[in-house]
């Protein structure tokens, strides 16, 4: 099964799950998510680019510490980062 990762749309909304991101298994089938499970906080998938799929290096990490966080709009709620 794919694995999907999420994240609040306004980070200062949401609570310590899915401030910070969170992954999870979902069906092919089953609905995107919209909101947090266990908050109610709006999310939105994040599409990882095949590229980074199998590290979270520490490049990753700093770039995201670093504020460098683009996120290019994949589809409606959808959006793919950018690093
Ligand atoms: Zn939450």
């Amino acid at each position: 099964m794919p694995l999907y990762s999420y994240e609040a749309k306004d980070p200062s909304k949401g609570c310590e799950k899915c401030r910070n991101g969170f992954d999870t298994v979902q069906p092919l089938a089953e609905a995107r998510l919209e909101r947090c499970p266990d908050c109610g906080a709006e999310i939105f998938r994040v599409v990882k680019a095949p590229a980074l799929r199998h590290s979270k290096t520490d490049l990753h990490y700093r770039a995201k510490r670093a504020g460098f966080n683009c996120l290019k709009k994949v589809s409606k709620g959808e959006y793919e980062k950018m690093y």
